[in-house]
């Protein structure tokens, strides 16, 4: 993650990854470009989303803003973080910081991060197209 990410952006990116993850057993994005304005993530998938689809996703985001859930960080060994979140951890480091919104997702990120999610604002997907096996979603806040 670079530095001088959006706080807010990037904090709706782990709650966007996160209900994707729960709604529709994606994995988290493999790819992301965040921005001020808008912001746009990837999952790899097999169809595009519906419209009711989208506003479900859209509400449920929403909803872990609304309820204004602390954003806290946590360091873990490396070998820890690998076991539980069997995600890409930095090399070479001996401990990873998990970033945590509420009980609701957990994640080693260095990224920016706002306090607690009521700060992010409101969550709107812009549009999601699908092409080859990914679905990509554009939101802004
Ligand atoms: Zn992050």
């Amino acid at each position: 993650m670079k530095e001088n990410i959006d706080p807010k952006m990037h904090t709706a990116e782990h709650i966007l990854n996160q209900a994707m993850v729960r709604m529709f057993k994606t994995n988290r994005c493999f790819s992301a470009h965040i921005e001020k304005k808008k912001s746009k993530c990837d999952y790899r998938f097999d169809r595009f989303l519906e419209a009711e689809e989208i506003l479900e996703l859209e509400k449920k985001v929403n909803e872990i803003i609304s309820a204004n859930l602390p954003v806290m960080f946590e360091m873990l060994p490396v070998a820890e973080a690998r076991k539980l979140f069997n995600s890409r951890t930095p090399e070479g480091e001996a401990d990873v910081r998990i970033v945590k919104i509420g009980d609701y997702d957990a994640i080693p990120c260095i990224g920016a991060h706002v306090k607690s999610t009521k700060e992010v604002g409101k969550f709107k997907i812009i549009s999601s197209d699908y092409n080859s096996g990914v679905l990509r979603i554009r939101y802004k806040l």
